[in-house]
C-alpha cells in the first residue's frame, strides 16, 4: 500500500494584480498572481502592468469595469 505524501490540493480563488479573480487549482488557499490570461500581454497585445494602484484604476475606467 503507497502512503499519501502528496500536499493536499485545493480549488482556490486566485487574485490577479490587474483586479481579475479566476479558480484554480494549487497546494496554496487565496493565491494571489501578478499576471493573468485577461491581462497578460500574449492575450491583449500590451505591456504588463507592474504599477501598483493608479495604473489599474485607470486601466478599469478606461474598460469600464
Ligand atoms: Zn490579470
Amino acid at each position: 500500500m503507497k502512503t499519501e505524501i502528496q500536499p493536499k490540493y485545493y480549488v482556490t480563488t486566485a487574485t490577479c494584480a490587474c483586479g481579475n479573480s479566476f479558480e484554480t487549482g494549487s497546494i496554496k488557499q487565496n493565491l494571489r498572481v501578478e499576471i493573468c490570461s485577461a491581462c497578460h500581454p500574449h492575450f491583449t497585445g500590451k505591456q504588463k502592468f507592474i504599477d501598483a494602484g493608479g495604473r489599474v484604476d485607470k486601466f478599469k475606467k478606461k474598460y469600464g469595469i
